[in-house]
């Protein structure tokens, strides 16, 4: 992790893509700040008695298209600025996918494993309470992100549902099926970076079928993606998480590797969360994971891990960011002078906030999708995306993300020409 500011990190891609566009001062103005960041200290009674106090944000960056759309993480290296980078990165992701949403992202600095169940539910519970004013179907919408899941956003949304008074589904996505969540919104990130893989790769001239894939990171996001590649034909040769890695030159088997990380359990009796110690494979540190020679990589862990330390012994022609801001703007530079394809964060991994988005629609309808449905309009929003991508680079001469930060700009800017500013 480098000991950058990553607010202002994550503002360098945006003044990249505002001056080749020439975009108005007053508009670029506006979107290099956040809107609001409320900051707040959650009591929680830990299960032995004593109570702790974890520090928790939420920030609502832009909200010109719509209202504030973002996930929620629990980890120990959450922070104010970090919390600020994130919801101005799903600022960019929903304007380029073209959803009718602004961007915002929580975060609370704790790590969720070293809780119990029932503290991570009081934990998760005091916090919807301290920012329940701010959030809202027609508000602010938060969803799953790093160590958060459908168990918390259930808890999110039975808290509010109780306060306000009466069941709102629509406060939070990423809930069980059964809650009102959205068939097919568990697997839709991973679903998404897979397809963006195969289609980018079209684009260019090749086939995703018998590529070598290392993937960084075994969360949701990580093991979709390397089981819907492995479907397509690509090769999984790596993974690394928190704990360790695993490497076998001649592919992983993806799903009985997913059975051993999430529900075989250790000699505690805990479900071993970790690809460490499978036993079909060696082992593989995460340095050593980016130096392999593979045609595809795929951080899906956190932000800045391809840095201009490691960005020099990438082999690999592509990098599909499954995390949000894996590339640090120097390491971006590096490998793009050497021709490295890098299909960006807030395209790559939009397949997640799409499948929010038809979560929301449902939720406020009262009708429930197919799941080929969902799936069907998450593919072909997403290769109109891709396409339209792929054209904005070619007609600016500009790498994928600088496209990617053009098209996302020009709808927001477009919001706020018509709309003015207040007052
Ligand atoms: N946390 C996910 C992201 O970074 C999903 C956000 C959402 O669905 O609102 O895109």
């Amino acid at each position: 992790m480098s000991n950058k500011n990553p607010r202002l990190e994550a503002l360098k891609q945006f003044n990249k893509a505002a001056d080749i566009m020439h975009l108005e001062s007053w508009i670029k103005e506006i979107l290099s700040y956040p809107e609001k960041v409320v900051e707040v200290y959650i009591p929680v009674k830990m299960d032995n008695g004593e109570v702790k106090v974890f520090e928790g944000y939420r920030c609502q960056y832009n909200n010109a298209l719509g209202p504030y759309k973002g996930g929620i993480r629990y980890s120990p290296d959450v922070d104010k600025d970090e919390v600020i980078a994130l919801a101005q990165l799903m600022t960019f992701k929903c304007a380029l996918v073209d959803l009718p949403f602004g961007g915002a992202k929580g975060g609370v600095k704790v790590d969720p494993l070293k809780l119990s169940l029932s503290e991570l539910e009081r934990l998760t519970r005091r916090y919807t309470y301290e920012i329940i004013n701010i959030i809202g179907p027609s508000i602010d919408i938060p969803a799953p992100d790093v160590l958060t899941d459908e168990q918390v956003m259930a808890w999110i949304m039975d808290t509010y549902s109780i306060i306000k008074g009466y069941n709102e589904p629509a406060v939070v996505t990423g809930k069980p099926v059964y809650l009102g969540g959205s068939k097919g919104r568990k697997e839709a990130t991973g679903k998404g970076v897979a397809i963006t893989t195969r289609e980018f790769l079209k684009l260019f001239g090749d086939d995703i079928k018998g590529k070598k894939v290392a993937i960084q990171g075994f969360g949701n996001v990580g093991s979709h993606s390397a089981l819907f590649l492995s479907q397509m034909g690509a090769i999984i040769v790596a993974i690394t998480d928190m704990k360790g890695g695993v490497y076998n030159s001649k592919g992983l088997d993806i799903p009985d590797l997913i059975k051993y990380a999430y529900y075989e359990k250790d000699i505690e009796g805990k479900t071993k969360r970790t690809v460490a110690g499978y036993p079909n494979a060696d082992s593989i540190t995460n340095e050593e994971l980016f130096k392999l020679d593979v045609d595809i990589i795929i951080p899906a862990a956190v932000e800045n891990v391809i840095t201009e330390e490691n960005a020099h012994h990438i082999k690999a022609k592509y990098i599909i960011e499954a995390a949000n801001g894996p590339t640090t703007f120097e390491a971006e530079e590096i490998l793009l002078n050497k021709g490295t394809i890098i299909v960006p964060d807030i395209l790559a991994n939009s397949g997640g906030v799409i499948v929010s988005y038809l979560e929301w629609i449902q939720d406020r309808i009262g009708y429930y999708w197919d799941e080929s449905e969902v799936n069907s309009s998450l593919e072909k929003r997403l290769i109109r995306v891709i396409n339209e991508v792929y054209n904005t680079s070619k007609k600016y001469l500009v790498d994928l993300r600088t496209a990617s930060y053009i098209l996302a700009i020009e709808r927001i800017a477009n919001a706020y020409r018509k709309r003015g500013l207040f007052p």
